[in-house]
């Protein structure tokens, strides 16, 4: 007999809601949850395709160690082992754990207890670092608090809805119809797309601004300065709810025109149409993502983008707002438990004495860490320099997907001890460990993830677990008990954790009054199950809450926001050797490094192979026709790619998608080729302004 279960697509932060039908004799079909209010029924092409991608090729189906089989009592006793001999010999800060957007709140919450208060490092963090780091930082400076105020249906209320470093419409695909369909339903409605290249978004862009790789700073302090000189600036909201005005618009307005120009590549009369139509209108919703955050001065870019938004107002209302869309599945789950290395559960922070006591008075830790650890490529070059003696990776696979990918891979091999917790035993990462947990995959684990507008979703278990695979909290709460922590860690299922996290949130906190969130603290096993999807935290009264700050009050001590006084600096990275600027990113049928996505034919027949945008002019220039096999060589290394000659792409850029690996092709590890430079807030790689060059192969 068929059965249906609720659950959450597992690819992209839009977080749709799926119905997975599983039929008598196994098969599985999936179809968007009409009721669920990201989706509203609507799956875009890889959650559609669900279905084709559960099977047990390449499943890791039982412990191994070294290679061989083993039990779960020996390979966590080693685990065990090994870390607790690592911490004694050589302090809490030689172990390191690298998690992943794709762990569930509940995983993710057991990681960040086990390492920060039971281990004592901060060495804890994951793949979203190199999704959302740079927002993170950008709200924290401007609103006190990692803070998304706004809502999808912002989106769909909007007048103006402007797209900066985000291909919505193959990275958000569902979100993107929703905008799409608002827009045919309002033709008033206007969206300026912001990208160096001209994306599948731009199909519905009344404006496309091919931007200059990293010249959004330019731009959005360009328009803080027209803003000033405009009706639109809101000098009352500015003096009642902000701080720092002065000192950003100084800098905004030290920007002459023509370095204005020279920085966004953009001409006169394209920067005015966008300053005139984003002042003229007051519903105006600005979103923004990789293009944003993945870079140098990815943190800047945001809150060059807020103080535009604090200045007018525009922030907490219906239809008005700065949106910052995350890549993963669960982002900001891990936000929300502290899932980054320098974070606190519950958006507290290790830098301040207060919150790391309140956390280690509620967890009754026996220790706390007490400054932020390694961030993702410091993480790595630490493994690389000896200094890591443990390390634990969760569901990611970081020999693909970050920068230096070669030296993550040299690592690795380095690293004394290496544990790899993954549903699959054959992707780069897994190679190199020397112990290797089978994990349970979608469709197999229950929990909870948290969408880009805050909403907590269930992804529920259909499927019995495969072999071994047990859930990521319980390999961890397994090690935590052999470490001597068993009484902290005695979970009896994920509703246990959630509702522990929620009791944290909770926990001598002033400012959860207006929310029910110690509600969920005394939530049962059967309420977890049938927990609808919210939006977190849940507002007491439920009305008018939905959005934050709708009040003007922000969460610095003063209650104010605060203009970053930001400036714009040249990003130019090409050389004579390296004259071409190579930016990644997604394509629409594809997920991260293809362990899921990659096993649908469907999927796989959108885009068969890797391939390299190039400008029809830089082509001829080059000798590269289009469909040839060209290499595409950074410092750093060499690929081999399909051109693809589009006038899509800039003169002068070059495009390459970030999924396959040499599993699937020869050579096409774009991670290889990417400079481990960060944004020296957030941490954040930048791999979108990498200085390349192209040949035929
Ligand atoms: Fe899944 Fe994102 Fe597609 Fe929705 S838009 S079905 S969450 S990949």
């Amino acid at each position: 007999m068929a059965v249906e279960t609720k659950t959450t697509c597992p690819y992209c932060g839009t977080g749709c809601g799926v119905i997975a039908r599983r039929e008598g004799d196994g098969q599985v079909s999936v179809k968007g949850d009409p009721d669920h209010p990201a989706n509203f029924g609507r799956l875009c092409s890889k959650g559609s395709a669900l279905g084709e991608t559960i099977d047990l090729e390449g499943r890791l189906l039982h412990p191994e160690i070294g290679g061989r089989q083993a039990s779960w009592e020996e390979a966590l006793d080693l685990v065990a082992e090994r870390f607790g001999a690592a911490v004694a010999e050589h302090g809490p800060d030689a172990v390191a754990f690298y998690v992943s957007g794709q762990c569930l709140t509940e995983d993710y919450y057991v990681a960040n207890k086990l390492m920060k208060g039971f281990i004592g490092s901060a060495n804890i963090d994951t793949n979203s670092r190199l999704c959302m780091s740079s927002s993170v930082a950008g709200h924290r400076r401007a609103f006190g608090s990692d803070t998304v105020p706004g809502t999808y249906e912002d989106l769909e209320l909007a007048d103006l809805v402007v797209l900066t470093g985000s291909n919505l419409a193959w990275c958000h695909p569902v979100l993107y119809q929703r905008l799409a369909a608002a827009k045919a339903a309002r033709p008033d409605m206007k969206v300026v797309v912001i990208d160096p290249r001209r994306t599948m978004t731009c199909e519905i862009a009344d404006l496309h601004l091919p931007i200059r790789a990293d010249g959004d700073v330019a731009l959005f302090m360009g328009l803080l300065a027209h803003l000033a000189r405009s009706p639109a600036l809101d000098r009352a909201y500015i003096a009642a709810h902000t701080r720092g005005f002065h000192a950003a618009l100084a800098e905004a307005e030290a920007l002459d025109d023509a370095t204005l120009q020279a920085l966004t590549g953009l001409t006169p009369a394209e920067i005015e149409t966008f300053f005139r139509l984003f002042a003229g209108t007051t519903k105006v919703v600005t979103c923004y993502s990789q293009g944003v955050n993945q870079s140098t001065s990815g943190t800047d870019k945001v809150n060059a983008i807020l103080n535009c938004h604090l200045a007018t107002g525009r922030i907490g209302r219906p239809g008005m707002g700065p949106f910052s869309l995350t890549g993963q599945p669960n982002a900001m789950g891990g936000r929300e438990v502290g899932g980054l290395a320098n974070m606190l559960a519950a958006h507290m922070v290790l830098e301040d004495p207060e919150h790391r006591g309140r956390v280690r008075r509620f967890w009754k830790a026996p220790v706390i860490a007490d400054r932020p650890g390694l961030k993702a490529v410091d993480l790595f070059r630490a493994a690389a320099d000896g200094r890591i003696k443990a390390l634990w990776i969760m569901a990611t696979n970081p020999v693909v997907s970050l920068p230096e990918a070669d030296l993550v891979r040299a690592a690795l091999s380095t690293c004394p001890f290496v544990v790899v917790s993954d549903m699959s035993g054959t992707t780069d990462t897994a190679r190199e460990a020397d112990v290797l947990l089978p994990s349970l995959g979608w469709g197999e684990k229950d929990g909870t993830v948290t969408n880009s507008e805050r909403r907590i979703s269930r992804q529920r278990a259909f499927l019995t677990a495969p072999g071994e695979a047990r859930a990521d909290w319980w390999q961890m709460a397994e090690v935590a008990r052999r470490l001597g922590h068993g009484a902290a860690f005695a979970y009896q299922g994920p509703s246990e954790i959630f509702a522990e996290h929620a009791a944290l949130s909770a926990f001598e906190n002033d400012g959860s009054r207006d929310f029910d969130i110690g509600a969920f603290a005394d939530m049962s096993n059967e309420a977890y199950e049938e927990l609808p999807s919210f939006l977190w935290p849940r507002p007491a009264n439920r009305q008018g809450k939905e959005r934050f700050f709708a009040d003007g009050r922000f969460y610095h001590g003063d209650g104010k926001a605060r203009f970053v006084a930001v400036s714009a600096q040249p990003a130019e990275r090409r050389t004579a050797d390296f004259p071409l600027t190579l930016n990644t990113g997604r394509i629409r049928d594809q997920w991260h490094t293809m362990t899921r996505t990659g096993k649908s034919a469907r999927l796989s027949a959108h885009i068969a192979e890797p391939f390299c945008e190039i400008h029809p002019r830089d082509a001829a220039a080059l000798g590269i026709e289009d469909a040839q096999l060209v290499t595409v060589t950074s410092p750093l290394g060499r690929v081999i790619l399909r051109a693809l000659v589009t006038v899509r792409q800039a003169e002068g850029a070059l495009f390459a998608p970030m999924h396959w690996n040499d599993a699937y092709a020869a050579k096409a590890r774009i991670g290889a080729l990417i400079p481990g430079l960060t944004d020296p807030h957030s941490g954040q790689p930048a791999t979108k302004n990498v200085a390349a060059r192209a040949a035929p192969f």
